[in-house]
C-alpha cells in the first residue's frame, strides 16, 4: 500500500466552534483523517505539528514544516498532505516548492468552510489531497495545492475569493489537473530547479511588501525601508509607481535588493513596453529586480530565501528569471 504522511498546521479545516462565539483551530490530524471515508487502501500516518490559523504562522514555522516534510519523506513517505489555513497556503507552497528538494509530491490542502458547516468542504478536500499524494502522476511537479477537486501548481496558485469554495484560481494558467471520480487527471509542468535550503536564518531577515497606489510619494518606503533587508513593491499595472515614488524608490534599489512585481493579480511585469517615469522601463534602469509572473506574495517568500542563501544581485535575477 502506498504510505502517504500527513502533517497538520491549523486552519478553518480544523476549526471548532470557541468560546468567543467564532470558531479556532482545535482539531488533529488524526481527527481530519477520521472524517475521510474511502481511504482504506493507503497507509497513511499522521502528526499535528502546529494548531494555528494561517495569518499567524511565521517563516520559523515553515521552516519547522518543511523539515517535517523532508523528514517523512526521508522515512519512507511516497506522498506528504499538509492541511493548512487558506489565508497564506500560497506562500506555504511555494516555499515547500523552493525547499523541498524531492520528486515525492507534497500536496497542500485546506477548507473554506469550517466541520461545523452545512457542505464542510475539508474531507472532501483532504481526500483529493491524499489521492494526489498517491499519484505517480504528481511525482516531479513540485509542491501543489488541492481545493475542490482542482490541483494547482505552487508557483500559480492564489486564493481568489474570500469565501467560496472554488476560491482557488491560478490566473493566466489555470490549474495543472482535476481529480475526477477520486482518480487525479493532472497535466503539470514540472518543477522548477530552483533549490533553497529551509534554515532559520529567514527568521532573522525582513522582506517588505509594499502596495503601490494611486498618488503614493513613497512616503511609506522612505519612513520604513531602512527597516528591511529586501522589499517587493506590488507595483500598478505592468510594474509601474507615480513618477513622485521614483526618487525613493531608486535611492532603496541601491542599497537593498528591491523586487517589482505587480498588483493586478494577473500576469508577468513587462520588461520593455512603457518609457516614462516610475514605468517598469524606468525602474529596471534603476536597479529593480523583475518579479516576472510571480505574484508580489511568492516574490517575497523567493527574496527571502535568496537573501537568507547569501544570494547576491546576479543569483537573484538568475532565480526570478525562472518565472519569466
Ligand atoms: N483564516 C483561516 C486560516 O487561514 C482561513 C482558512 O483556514 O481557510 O487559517
Amino acid at each position: 500500500m502506498t504510505h502517504i504522511s500527513v502533517i497538520a498546521m491549523g486552519g478553518t479545516i480544523a476549526m471548532v466552534p470557541g468560546s468567543s462565539g467564532g470558531v479556532v483551530p482545535a482539531l488533529t490530524a488524526a481527527d481530519l483523517l477520521a472524517a475521510v471515508p474511502g481511504l482504506a487502501d493507503v497507509t497513511i500516518t499522521a502528526q499535528t505539528l502546529r494548531s494555528l490559523p494561517s495569518p499567524s504562522l511565521g517563516f520559523a514555522d515553515l521552516v519547522a514544516l518543511s523539515q517535517a516534510v523532508r523528514a517523512e519523506i526521508d522515512a519512507g513517505a511516497e506522498g506528504v498532505v499538509v492541511t493548512h489555513g487558506t489565508d497564506t497556503i500560497e506562500e506555504t507552497a511555494i516555499f515547500l516548492d523552493l525547499t523541498v528538494d524531492s520528486d515525492t509530491p507534497v500536496v497542500v490542502t485546506g477548507a473554506m468552510r469550517h466541520p461545523a458547516s452545512a457542505g464542510a468542504d475539508g474531507p472532501a478536500n483532504l481526500y483529493a489531497a491524499v489521492r494526489v499524494a498517491a499519484s505517480e502522476a504528481a511525482r516531479g511537479l513540485g509542491a501543489l495545492v488541492v481545493m475542490s477537486d482542482e490541483v494547482h501548481g505552487a508557483r500559480f496558485v492564489r486564493k481568489g475569493h474570500t469565501s467560496s469554495t472554488a476560491a482557488f484560481v491560478s490566473p493566466g494558467f489555470g490549474p495543472l489537473g482535476l481529480v475526477v471520480e477520486g482518480e487525479p487527471r493532472l497535466r503539470g509542468t514540472p518543477r522548477i530547479p530552483l533549490h533553497l535550503p529551509a534554515t532559520d536564518r529567514v527568521t532573522e531577515l525582513r522582506v517588505g511588501l509594499v502596495t503601490v497606489a494611486l498618488g503614493d510619494d513613497g512616503e511609506l518606503l522612505r519612513r520604513g525601508g531602512d527597516a528591511f533587508d529586501g522589499i517587493v513593491l506590488a507595483g500598478l499595472g505592468a510594474g509601474h509607481v507615480p513618477a513622485t515614488m521614483v526618487p525613493t524608490v531608486a535611492d532603496l534599489a541601491a542599497k537593498i535588493p528591491v523586487v517589482l512585481a505587480s498588483r493586478t493579480g494577473s500576469g508577468p511585469v513587462l520588461r520593455q513596453t512603457y518609457g516614462y517615469p516610475g514605468s517598469e522601463r524606468d525602474l529596471l534602469d534603476r536597479g529593480l529586480l523583475h518579479a516576472g509572473f510571480l505574484d508580489p506574495a511568492k516574490a517575497r517568500v523567493l527574496l527571502l530565501l535568496l537573501l537568507a542563501d547569501n544570494a547576491d544581485r546576479d543569483r537573484i535575477t538568475a532565480s526570478f528569471d525562472y518565472y519569466r
